[in-house]
């Protein structure tokens, strides 16, 4: 049986035939992840991400991130003032956005951007879009990030949820993405926060929750 990379019970097999992928399914926390021998190396990412068409050029790109701003940093404002985009792909529209909301804003990026600038700093805000289903170790992250806030600051996650039934996680055009590797629901971010001493501020049912203090 193989545990949960998240809260250690025991998972279901999820069995997908045509890409001869094996999927664990967590009925404690409802995470879902791939088996490791089928996560592709950190090149073989890397050159899938620089397809992605993510410039300030394409306006669908923009307008997702504008209702993300909306919907889970906008509540807040009035407490940020210093950012960082963790994760912020080729491209780094999400950070310009913040910038114009008047955040004084730092980005990271394994890949694109990948000087550690946030040592020995916190932030007020830190948003992380598209980056949990890439992640090997959700929990080693988000102790990182939890690290990297001030006291009263927020967390503002955008990945897309999973179905949480057997039938639609095998037709979910989400993982067919090679990179798509960790899977989650608000129930899961539920657990999430709570490893690290953070709570659930606001969550949607699609793909945003945001994690802050008392
Ligand atoms: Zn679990």
């Amino acid at each position: 049986m193989t545990a949960c990379k998240i809260c250690s019970q025991d998972t279901r097999t999820i069995f997908d035939p045509q890409y001869d992928h094996n999927y664990y399914y967590c009925n404690n926390c409802e995470f879902v992840f791939l088996d490791e021998s089928k996560i592709v190396r950190p090149d073989q990412e890397k050159k899938e991400y620089s397809f992605h068409q993510n410039s300030m050029e394409n306006e669908g790109y923009v307008q997702m991130f504008r209702e993300f701003i909306n919907k889970a940093i906008e509540p807040y404002k009035s407490q940020i003032s210093t950012a960082l985009d963790f994760g912020a792909g080729p491209g780094p529209v999400l950070a310009e956005l913040l910038r114009q909301e008047g955040f004084k804003t730092d980005i990271y990026d394994k890949h694109f951007a990948p000087e550690k600038i946030y040592q020995n700093k916190k932030y007020d805000l830190i948003t992380t879009t598209e980056v949990f289903e890439h992640l090997k170790d959700p929990v080693a992250t988000l102790k990182l990030l939890k690290s990297l806030l001030n006291k009263d600051g927020i967390l503002a996650i955008m990945t897309l949820f999973h179905p949480n039934d057997e039938e639609g996680f095998k037709k979910w055009w989400y993982r067919r993405d090679s990179t798509h590797i960790a899977f989650y629901t608000p129930k899961t971010f539920q657990y999430l926060a709570s490893l690290v001493n953070l709570q659930v501020k606001m969550s949607d049912k699609k793909n945003t929750c945001v994690l802050g203090g008392r």
